[in-house]
């Protein structure tokens, strides 16, 4: 039992994102929708107590373990230190290097959630089965038109389908958060759109979502320094203007795409 564990190790949490989590079933589940192969290496972010990673441990070739936590790590060196199939990194995530993996699977600590799912997605894998906030998870999957679409939407649309698989009450954890959560299915692959630079293209998303109420004419204009173009009023008249009408939330992810390679376009002289 997942609360004896953390009864006999003397482990309350409930800071620095310390929720973990106690339901059986639920672990069980998570693991399962990873369908994790004998040849596949799983990240998991986090591990706590290591409740998630011994179920992770069954199926795989190998676990890589990154916790911040000393007491936590010696808890799961205490734990799981004797299965030569799991490698505990000790630090930060946002700070280490990430070794390569095949799937990441985590309850992941929610207040460094993006800068997480931003990370991630600079790497290769094939699947991630990510808890979250229930908000965060809805602004990943959201489409166009609606108040949770967001840069983060338009990031996870370009880098991978994404789709909320369950949600969680907060009696699964203990302590429970005051908030709920959701695990998210993310299946990386290829852009469905052309985007001819990607360094440029996410900063177009970041700066037209950092003036969500303004029209991207506007928007446009006054990022025109970050957008590397000096005759934007100019220039502007040649984006085609049905986009140019419309707020960040109504834009297409390809859309965004569409735009930001024209004005690369232009800025490089191509
Ligand atoms: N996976 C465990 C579970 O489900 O019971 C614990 C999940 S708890 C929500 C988040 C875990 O992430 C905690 O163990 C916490 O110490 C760890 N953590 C917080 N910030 C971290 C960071 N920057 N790098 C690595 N681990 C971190």
């Amino acid at each position: 039992m997942v609360h004896n564990i953390l009864r006999k190790y003397g482990i309350r949490g409930g800071n620095h994102d310390q929720h973990f989590l106690v339901d059986e079933r639920l672990l069980e589940r998570i693991a399962d929708y990873g369908d994790i192969q004998a040849d596949e290496t799983i990240l998991e972010i986090g591990p706590g107590i290591g409740n998630l990673t011994e179920r992770l441990l069954k199926n795989a070739k190998k676990v890589i373990a990154i916790e911040k936590d000393p007491e936590l790590v010696d808890v799961l060196k205490d734990r799981l230190g004797d299965n030569d199939k799991l490698e505990i990194i000790h630090g930060d995530v946002l700070k280490v290097d990430i070794p390569d993996f095949d799937k990441v699977i985590a309850n992941l600590p929610y207040s460094i959630s993006s800068e997480i799912t931003f990370k991630l997605f600079k790497h290769e894998f094939k699947l991630g089965i990510l808890m979250y906030q229930l908000e965060f998870a809805q602004r990943m999957v959201s489409h166009s038109n609606s108040k949770n679409y967001s840069r983060l939407s338009v990031n996870t649309h370009y880098f991978a389908d994404a789709s909320i698989i369950m949600k969680v009450p907060r009696a699964a954890f203990s302590p429970p958060p005051d908030i709920l959560s959701a695990v998210v299915k993310v299946e990386p692959r290829p852009s469905p759109f052309e985007v001819l630079d990607e360094k440029y293209f996410l900063s177009f998303v970041t700066a037209l979502f950092g003036q969500r109420r303004k029209k991207i004419r506007n928007s446009i204009i006054r990022n025109k320094q970050l957008l590397g173009i000096e005759n934007m009023k100019e220039f502007i008249t040649e984006l085609p203007k049905d986009m140019l009408n419309k707020r960040p939330e109504n834009l297409e992810p390809e859309e965004f795409a569409h735009l930001a390679n024209i004005m690369f376009k232009h800025k490089q002289g191509i």
